[in-house]
């Protein structure tokens, strides 16, 4: 009968223990929704008078104005799109942290998004000193693929801005091909740059929320560390991978694969045509 006691004893402790744990895990899960729903709730109070400071400055840059004040409204926008940027990126952040992280499959054109994303960052990249060149061998052989071209761009935004970002005077190389892997083909896209490199122990923590390689540089360049955080997610819920190979002082190769999952739809028309 002792070791009867005993064992109910340690059955008793477990349980309370096992109820503990539940009591503390459905705590942090409730603290983790009021987080996330905060977040959200903030995000959107600040989008919208975020939006009205853009639209209204976007209007009256439309009309001619004195060389000062059209100086002035520009740096308003610019400003104000990098504030979107940062908030876009946190509210995302949010909505990965709580499993909500979104993407929307539909047929797409690959080389389009890669080629949208490159020439949206051609302006930066020449302010940079730098050089940015699109290399995509037989693009018209590129099947159209189930995928989120919206994600996908952002993927790559992310990661040709941070490649511009830390080269001063080099060359980004944009890279996109098909391989053939036993699983299977696959879409493999490449951002090479020739920028300041990054040593092991930054590699390691390259992925992780918030995390900058180097503070003092990192305030120099500015940024949220939110970025490699969020694009590992999307390109993960997309069925795909990410890596990277750099070396300090020489220069950064991202890369990411996506699974070709092929569709005898057409893409959507990037524009519908006017009768
Ligand atoms: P951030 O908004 O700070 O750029 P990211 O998550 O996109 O956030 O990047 C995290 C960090 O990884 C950067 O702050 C930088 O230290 C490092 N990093 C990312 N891309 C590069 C690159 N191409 N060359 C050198 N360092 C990089």
């Amino acid at each position: 009968t002792r070791q009867l006691r005993s064992v109910r004893a340690a059955g008793l402790s477990f349980e309370r223990m096992a109820r503990d744990l539940r009591g503390s895990y459905l705590a942090a899960e409730a603290g983790n929704r009021a987080k996330s729903q905060f977040m959200a709730t903030m995000g959107h109070e600040i989008r919208t008078p975020l939006n009205a400071i853009l639209g209204t400055a976007e209007l009256m840059q439309l009309q001619p104005l004195p060389e000062k004040i059209d100086a002035g409204i520009g740096t308003i926008r610019r400003s104000g799109e990098a504030l979107l940027s940062i908030l876009n990126q946190v509210l995302d952040f949010a909505r990965s942290e709580d499993g909500k992280l979104t993407v929307e499959v539909q047929p797409t054109s690959v080389v389009d998004v890669v080629t949208a994303a490159v020439d949206m960052l051609r302006d930066r990249a020449i302010e940079n000193g730098n050089r940015i060149e699109l290399e995509i061998p037989s693009p018209h052989r590129f099947p159209v693929v189930e995928t989120d071209p919206t994600r996908l761009k952002q993927v790559l935004l992310n990661l040709i801005s941070n490649a511009i970002k830390f080269t001063e005077g080099g060359t980004v190389t944009v890279r996109l091909e098909e391989r053939l892997n036993l699983g299977g083909a696959r879409l493999h896209f490449e951002v090479i740059d020739t920028g300041i490199g990054i040593d092991e122990e930054g590699i390691r923590k390259l992925y992780q929320p918030f995390s900058q390689v180097d503070a003092s540089i990192n305030r120099r360049f500015g940024g949220t560390g939110l970025g490699l955080a969020i694009s590992k997610e999307i390109v993960e819920r997309l069925g795909g991978t990410v890596g990277v190979s750099s070396k300090k002082g020489v220069g950064s190769r991202f890369w990411f694969e996506l699974p070709v999952i092929e569709t005898t739809s057409l893409p959507a028309p990037a524009a519908v045509a006017t009768i």
